[in-house]
Order: C-alpha cells, then sequence, then structure tokens
C-alpha cells in the first residue's frame, strides 16, 4: 500500500487558479562551457586562461572543485559580477577549495532528524528538501552533500544520497504526530515534542520549482494542520524575476485561501552588491537624497514582496571570507534591506562542511565584523544576531570579551559566550550558555574543546539525537 495525496476541495480550487510562466534564467551549468568553449562568447572571460588551466588539471582527481560543489551560474548573476569580486568569489570554482577536504559529509548531523526522507523534523519546525539545486550555486553553500547527491553515512550505519520530502509522505506525518501531540495533551507521549506547527521549505532553492509545484505544497501544508510556511531562497539575488506576477498571484490566491497560514521568506543576500546598482566605476549610485539605488530587478521584486502586509521578507546570510568579511558592506546591507521594508535576520558562521577552511571566517572575527557594521545603525536596523548552528541547535555568538575575567582561570585572553537559541530535540535547554576562553583561529566548536570554562548548554557533552525512522507501508495504512 502506497501513500496518496488528495487535495480537499478547498485545495483543489485553489490549485486550479495556478498559471505558469516559462522564466529565462540563461544558466551556465558546470566547467565544461569555459573548459570547451562554448559559453557564450561575453561569459568567457569570467575564467581566466590561468584560471581554466588550472582547474581543468583537477577534473576526475581527488581535488575536482565540481565533485565537491557542482557549478552553475545565471545570466542575471553574471552580468552584476562583472562589477563585483564578492559575487564572482559566491559563483567562481577556484582551486585552492579543494586543498583541505577536512569537514562533516552531514553538516549539524541533519539525517539524526529526520523521520520520514526529506523532512528534518525540529520540535516545532520541519524542515523539507524539497528539490536539490539552485538556479546558481554558491562554492560555500552548506548544502553540498545535497546538491552533489553524495552518498551519505546515516545513524543506523546504512549509505544513501539525501531524499526530496514527497507531499503524501509528509502530510501523513504531519497528521499522525499532531494527532499524537493533541491526544497526549500537547505533548508527543514518545518524543515530548510540541505540534508541528511550522514547516521550512528548503532544498536548494524551492524558487526553482514551479508555480503549480509550489503551491501544491503550500495548499497540501495548509491542509495537513501548518500554521506557518517559510520558503529559504537565494532567487532574489540569482534570479529576482522568478517573483513575477504569476508567482504573486498564486500567493494571494493562497492567503485568500488559507488566511490564517503565515508566510515567511527567508532571503539569501550575502552582499549589496547583489542588489545595488552601480555606476561604471564601480561606485554604488545614491539618490539625491543619500539612498541607495537598487537594481531594477530586484528593487521591482523585492517591492511587491514586501507590499504584501500579510507576509514577511527576511534576509540571513553567513559570514564568508572574502565575500562578505567586511563590515562597510555589511552596514550599507542592514540598512538598505531595513529600508526597503524588510528585516535583518541572522548572519551565520560558517558551518564545518566539507572544505570549510576555504570559506570560513574565524568566530570571533564573523563576531567583531556583525558587530563593527551595527556601529551607526539605528534600533530597527541592527536585529540581526551572529548565530552558529552547533549540533545541538542553533547558538548565538553572544559575546566576545577583550580583557580577562579576574579570578577565572582560563580566561586571561577573555572568553567568548555562546547562548543556545534553538535547540530541536527539547525546548527547555534554549537560553543556556556555554562560556569558553578565546582561541582567535578557531573556526569551530572543537577548536574550543580545551578550553571551555562553563557549559550549562551542554554543547561540549553532546550525544546525538536518535530520531526513529517512520515505517511508510505502516503510515499508509493508518492514512487509508
Ligand atoms: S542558495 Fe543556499 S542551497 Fe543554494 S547553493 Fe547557495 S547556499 Fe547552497
Amino acid at each position: 500500500m502506497s501513500l496518496k495525496h488528495t487535495p480537499s476541495d478547498r485545495e483543489q480550487a485553489f490549485l486550479d487558479t495556478v498559471v505558469e510562466e516559462k522564466y529565462q534564467r540563461e544558466i551556465i551549468n558546470g566547467l565544461a562551457p569555459f573548459f570547451n568553449e562554448k559559453a557564450p562568447e561575453d561569459m568567457m572571460s569570467f575564467y581566466s586562461s590561468d584560471e581554466v588551466v588550472q582547474l581543468r588539471v583537477l577534473k576526475g582527481s581527488e581535488r575536482d572543485v565540481e565533485t565537491r560543489m557542482p557549478v552553475k551560474v545565471t545570466r542575471h548573476y553574471f552580468n552584476l559580477a562583472q562589477k563585483s569580486k564578492p559575487m564572482q568569489r559566491l559563483v567562481k570554482a577556484s582551486p585552492d577549495e579543494t586543498v583541505n577536504m577536512q569537514g562533516s559529509e552531514d553538516p549539524g548531523n541533519q539525517m539524526d532528524y529526520s523521520p520520514v526522507e526529506g523532512l528534518l523534523h525540529k520540535y516545532e519546525m520541519g524542515l523539507m528538501y524539497v528539490v536539490s539545486t539552485c538556479s546558481a550555486h554558491c562554492r560555500f553553500c552548506y548544502r553540498e552533500e545535497l546538491i552533489a547527491r553524495k552518498e551519505i553515512q546515516r545513524q543506523d550505519g546504512t549509505v544513501a544520497k539525501k531524499g526530496l520530502a514527497k507531499i503524501p509522505e509528509i502530510v501523513a506525518y504531519i497528521k499522525k504526530h499532531n494527532a499524537e501531540v493533541e491526544a497526549g495533551g500537547g505533548r508527543h507521549p514518545e518524543t515530548g515534542r510540541e505540534k508541528l506547527r511550522e514547516i521550512l521549505l528548503s532544498g536548494g532553492d524551492p524558487m526553482v520549482l514551479n508555480n503549480s509545484k509550489l503551491a501544491a505544497w503550500f495548499g497540501a501544508l495548509a491542509e495537513a494542520g501548518i500554521e506557518s510556511i517559510r520558503i529559504g531562497t537565494k532567487e532574489m539575488a540569482f534570479y529576482p524575476k522568478r517573483f513575477d506576477k504569476t508567482f504573486l498571484d498564486m500567493l494571494d490566491k493562497f492567503h485568500e485561501t488559507y488566511p490564517h497560514v503565515g508566510m515567511h521568506f527567508m532571503l539569501h543576500f550575502e552582499h549589496p552588491d547583489e542588489f545595488l546598482a552601480k555606476d561604471d566605476d564601480g561606485n554604488y549610485i545614491k539618490e539625491d537624497f543619500g539612498t541607495f539605488v537598487w537594481n531594477p530587478d530586484a528593487v521591482e521584486a523585492m517591492t511587491q514582496l514586501v507590499s504584501r502586509g500579510w507576509l514577511t521578507v527576511e534576509n540571513q546570510t553567513p559570514i564568508i571570507k572574502d565575500i562578505n568579511d567586511d563590515s562597510d558592506a555589511l552596514r550599507i546591507m542592514q540598512r538598505e534591506i531595513k529600508r526597503i521594508g524588510a528585516e535583518n535576520h541572522y548572519f551565520f558562521c560558517g558551518r564545518d562542511i566539507v572544505a570549510y577552511k576555504a570559506f570560513n571566517v574565524p568566530i570571533e572575527k564573523a563576531w567583531q565584523i556583525m558587530n563593527e557594521s551595527q556601529k551607526g545603525l539605528s534600533g530597527v536596523e541592527k536585529h540581526a544576531k551572529l548565530s552558529i548552528t552547533h549540533y545541538k541547535g542553533k547558538t548565538e555568538v553572544a559575546a566576545v570579551t577583550d580583557k580577562p575575567i579576574p579570578g577565572l582561570p582560563g580566561a586571561e585572553n577573555g572568553v567568548v559566550i555562546f547562548k543556545l537559541l534553538r535547540n530541536p530535540a527539547d525546548a527547555p535547554e534554549v537560553g543556556k550558555v556555554c562560556i569558553v576562553g578565546r582561541n582567535p583561529d578557531a573556526m569551530w566548536f572543537d577548536d574550543y574543546e580545551d578550553r571551555v570554562l562553563f557549559d550549562e548548554a551542554g554543547l561540549f557533552e553532546y550525544s546525538r539525537v536518535q530520531t526513529k525512522k517512520v515505517d511508510l507501508e505502516e503510515l499508509a495504512k493508518e492514512a487509508s
């Protein structure tokens, strides 16, 4: 018996209104077009001949940059990157990437939280892999294992590529979990978790799916009792024309049909070069009154999205070496994002992905860059916090002190204070802190292992979460 999802009448009426559009992203896929000189003529200079030679030598070797992370860029992003080194660095493969391949195959042990393929159930929230690509690919991608279709070892010893979420399985899982929570008086009898009320559509980038597929997810999730849908996307930077009338009409129709369901766009701008207009000398263009001019596609898409008061638009970004480890750029980005009507959510320290040393900024430096970037910003412009995704959950890098703490051995060079913001397994842990002696070179938690001073958050005594895999046959029987 297999699971099937049959739309309700209300859901089907919404789906019947969806209109499709054909998009001209003009994507260049892989390095082959540059190796074989098949890329459009004006794009060929994106890689110098020296770069082509160096990358070609690595092809098929252990250091093949495309095996680590596929190469992809849109015409829109390429055009803007002509005037931006940070944007070039974001999408251009470099031989440096594979010098040190240290890192985790499954950053954050994500698969520990997966009861159904394609779903990570984290307390009240579910993160879904709905697609395994984006319109372009960031070299530092924290989902490189999904996008490069790598074989991942699960906790039970099995090895397989990460699979994508399927509507019937996800809907059946949500309904079953939430029915058990309700029967348990607000807590799941086995895991103690609360209602699964929020879903994050992720991947890959959900905005590469067509309107019908997105609408099918939205309708099915709303009918399953989900209260809030988040969409994690970098499409606003890679191809803002995707936020066109057909998509916005579909959103409006969804809201008209399911007004109780919240909708949140989590954008991913790394740098203001991705959305601000530049003059021929590469300087940002300013209006007479001092504000910056946005590029036409980005301003149109952002204005349309934020004008829908029933949804929220927030930006979050990791701080990555040679891309946005620049407090002046981050200050402009935070000001402009707030000015246009969106919010600044998280800055992240880079994750422990394979080859993270090529991309990550030391944790303490990231904290300094972020704090420097917020000098001169108003209270409403500086809502963003610096977070690092520990295996245990999102953790704020709350403070880095410069001075020794008198009487505290190990604190002679100052301390770093981490605060647990989210714990996917157990909400009561939230708010607990961990204090470590400083290590200016630290890029990941293991660089602090020998200098833990206080750890009520348990960041250094972590034991992996065990999530029971759901038996889909059983689920199908129960759902029928
Ligand atoms: S947009 Fe996100 S998921 Fe896509 S390549 Fe960039 S970091 Fe990875």
